[in-house]
């Protein structure tokens, strides 16, 4: 097994691995309220398929894998792909989520080895959460994060995360009690800077700098010590002495984290894509399906690896040419 590196001697061992497009929600800053065109079911990895692109990679040295989406508990056979994908040899497996779906599906998804949790939830007042999301159910979320606190995640090793993100004239008056809830909880409160996505109106205009929301919460609560992040981290970590938890900035925008990427993306029709913001996919779906060995995906891997880029072009450019819908993508 040799490493999947890049031409910068970048080591990829951080697999996002898309189950689905669809989502039972509409985030403003993610999708349109109709939706974004979906492939077709078929078009979409199977179970198998899934599995065997998980153990291609973790035969190249990938040892954390994510299961994103879209919503990745839409997807029937969620719980499936997280059994098997759970019985490889890894040192993480988490899920991103909206949490909807969360509370009855967390202890399967502990018993197939669960360890990372990460919740999205952008403001804590119901009306603001049907605003954000165009769709009801704040107290659904914050039930299933009391349960997975409850079960141990946010502590011994086992994340428990809150991606926010922030939003001007939206949300961002919340990022005191945002970061109050982790000062009291074993949680990692992260804000997250808006990104441009096709179909999703970005406007630079929305966008709360890491800066600003930092600036916000020493303003009321005082100065934040910066914790130690790992060589790979996206998000800068803060905390006082005595919380609980802790804060995260993810300044996608302003200050980018390209030279630590470690991540590669399989979206769920199957596309290999080495940066959130790079280029066209390459097919592993039609690369599988037309016959190919485990060798000959694993060159292909190879091969995109080659054609990453130091970093993405900056906000500027990405807002004139956004990549596809994240969901499409897997956040
Ligand atoms: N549906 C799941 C969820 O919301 O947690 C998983 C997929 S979602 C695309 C993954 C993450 O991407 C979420 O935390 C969401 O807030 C974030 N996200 C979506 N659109 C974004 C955007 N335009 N800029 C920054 N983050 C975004
Ligand atoms: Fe769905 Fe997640 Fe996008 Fe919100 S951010 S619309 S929950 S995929």
């Amino acid at each position: 097994m040799s490493a999947l590196a890049d031409r910068f001697g970048r080591r990829h061992t951080y697999l996002r691995l898309g189950l689905t497009e669809r989502c039972n929600l509409r985030c403003v800053y993610c999708m349109p309220a109709h939706g974004v065109p979906l492939a077709a079911k078929r078009d979409q990895l199977s179970t198998d398929e899934l599995v065997r692109v998980t153990r291609l990679m973790v035969g190249n040295g990938v040892d954390k894998v994510r299961l994103t989406g879209g919503e990745p508990l839409v997807r029937k056979d969620a719980l499936e792909v997280a059994r098997q994908v759970g019985r490889f040899d890894l040192r993480s497996l988490a899920i991103t989520t909206n949490g909807l779906l969360l509370e009855d599906r967390l202890a399967d998804l502990e018993d197939a080895g669960l360890t990372d949790l990460t919740v999205s939830l952008d403001t804590l007042r119901p009306e603001r959460f049907e605003a954000v999301t165009r769709r009801a159910g704040l107290p659904v979320v914050l039930s299933a994060l009391e349960d997975a606190m409850r079960r141990g995640y946010g502590r011994g090793g086992r994340a428990l995360k809150v991606n926010v993100v922030a939003l001007k004239n939206a949300n961002e008056d919340e990022v005191v009690d945002f970061a109050r809830w982790a000062a009291s909880e074993p949680l990692e409160v992260r804000f997250i800077e808006v990104m441009p996505f096709a179909g999703n109106g970005w406007d630079r205009a929305d966008l709360v700098p890491m800066a600003e929301t930092r600036a916000r919460i020493e303003d009321s609560l005082g100065p934040l010590s910066a914790l130690d992040d790992g060589p790979h981290a996206t998000a800068q970590t803060f905390a006082q002495p005595g919380w609980r938890g802790r804060v995260g900035f993810v300044a996608s925008m302003t200050a980018p984290f390209c030279a630590g990427c470690n991540r590669l993306r399989v979206t769920a029709d199957g596309g290999l894509q080495v940066c959130l913001f790079g280029g066209s996919p390459v097919s592993l779906r039609d690369a599988m399906r037309a016959g190919a060995s485990d060798l000959e995906v694993v060159s292909l891997v190879r091969r995109a690896l080659e054609g990453k880029h130091a970093a993405h072009a900056g906000m500027d450019a990405l807002a004139k040419a956004p990549p596809r819908p994240m969901v499409a993508i897997g956040g």
